[in-house]
């Protein structure tokens, strides 16, 4: 049995869903579809869950939300009517909406939950009453009657693992199930959602629920590539990858699969297939355990902006017991997040994402690590970029730090930081934000396009 997923784009036309119906019953292995809600068909086109975001913050301010509702509506009908699936299916998705619009406020993240949540499930109807109309035997599946649990964690629900011995029993049912993406429930019954681009993330549990002996997560891309092509002109595919790799690449920018959906997968053995719905015959890529390291040290070059670095440092650091568990209090009573923590004899650096640090917050936090741990210097950095380098094979490669930070150098870049070793899979150089396409560029061009020093 394969799990197949369908990302936004994938389901933003009648046309693109007649592409998803050939994928699906061309291949009898094809028995759980899980889908995303309808995405963007042209650039600048606002996905169906952003317009659920606008309508259930104007509700929750009990301001009018018509104009996104009819936008939402317009979305669905024009793809039902595309399908020529019967308009009671319409009357279902805009009662299932209002209803969603409608419910209790007392709670917004919640409320946000349940109304985000609308564009899978109702995406899922309407596929299914498609395939019916074509006389293939599908149904809807609620997550709920699947047994699918989450964390009460609104906006980033945790699958809780009974979830995978409920999803086993999937296997037992006929026909091809159409399963929402992006949410559970609750144990008391309640939707949550996990974080943006969830949908990843059910494909993973669900196939491992049942054991799936493929994961296939289809999208608009041939590949992921080794570099955001945004940033370099044809890039070089990726054939295959270990789940190590996909999760870091996915951690630092590359957003073509989510960074939490691996686990689940990986946890059961099931390989990952990323393929093109647009173009179903190409080969993909694969993300599997092990993979043969003939490719050099590196698999592929990430990189994403907005982070910024407080920068501690104090003689005789190394000696204070518990004066990096301070520093970190000091950040969780704020409720920050660290990403990375790199440090010396007499320093230490924590990167936060930049938008958790606002001005007023910064000065109250410097003003405690000066109270609190008296330190000789604290420096806030802003506007920082991350590149990753990342590949299994690099345990295996000497240099490969000096050959990066050679490229670096000759670009005339700065390395604001370097965070080397923690990691296996990955290295990462902290640079300005205004040189990261360019730091990208010549780390590319060092590792991939001068193949035979590889
Ligand atoms: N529709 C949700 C989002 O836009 C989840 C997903 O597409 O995976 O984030």
């Amino acid at each position: 049995m394969k799990i197949a997923k369908f990302g936004g784009s994938s389901l933003a036309t009648s046309e693109q869903i007649e592409k998803v119906f050939q994928i699906v019953t061309s291949d009898a292995e094809r028995k759980i579809i899980v889908v995303s809600a309808p995405g963007k068909r042209f650039p600048d086109d606002i996905k169906v869950t952003d317009l659920l975001i606008a309508c259930g913050k104007h509700a929750l301010q009990g301001k009018s939300y018509l104009k996104e509702f009819n936008l939402i509506i317009e979305r669905y009908s024009e793809i039902a009517i595309g399908l020529g699936v019967s308009s009671i299916i319409m009357n279902e998705i805009s009662l299932n909406i209002e209803l969603a619009l409608s419910g209790n406020k007392e709670h917004p993240a919640k409320f946000m939950d349940a109304v985000m949540a609308c564009g899978e499930d109702n995406c899922a109807r309407l596929v299914a009453s498609y395939f019916q109309l074509k006389d293939i035997e599908a149904y809807y599946i609620n997550p709920k009657e699947a047994g699918l649990y989450v964390s009460n964690e609104p906006g980033q629900a945790q699958v809780l693992s009974k979830s995978y011995e409920n999803l086993f029993h999937l296997r037992e049912r006929k026909g091809i199930l159409i399963f929402p993406g992006f949410f559970g429930y609750s144990e008391d019954g309640e939707i949550v959602t996990f974080s943006r681009s969830g949908s990843d993330i059910t494909g993973s549990v669900v196939a491992n629920g049942v054991k799936a002996k493929l994961y296939e997560n289809f999208t608009d891309v041939d590949a992921v590539y080794s570099v955001n092509p945004t940033i370099v002109k044809n890039p070089k595919e990726i054939k295959e990858l270990t789940y190590r790799e996909m999760r870091e690449l996915s951690y630092a920018g590359f957003n073509v699969f989510h960074d939490e959906a691996l686990i689940p997968a990986f946890q059961a053995g099931i390989p990952v297939n990323i393929k093109n719905t647009n173009n179903p015959l190409t080969p993909g890529t694969r993300i599997v355990k092990e993979r043969t390291l003939s490719n050099g040290p590196l698999i592929g070059i990430a990189s994403d902006n907005g982070f910024c670095s407080i920068y501690i440092s104090k003689y005789l650091m190394n000696r204070e017991i518990g004066f990096g568990r301070k520093v970190l209090q000091i950040l969780e009573d704020f409720q920050i997040s660290y990403e990375h923590q790199p440090s010396g004899i007499d320093d230490i650096s924590i990167i936060i994402r930049q938008n958790q640090f606002p001005e007023e917050i910064e000065s109250q936090i410097i003003k405690r690590i000066h109270h609190e741990l008296n330190p000789d210097h604290v420096v806030v950095e802003r506007d920082l970029a991350l590149i990753m380098l990342v590949g299994e094979g690099m345990r295996h490669n000497v240099g490969t730090t000096a050959r990066a930070s050679k490229a670096l150098a000759i670009a005339n870049i700065n390395i604001e930081m370097i965070n080397q070793g923690s990691s296996e899979v990955s290295m990462m150089f902290g640079v300005k934000t205004c040189d990261e396409k360019k730091a990208v560029q010549v780390i590319y061009e060092e590792f991939f396009a001068k193949v035979s020093s590889n």
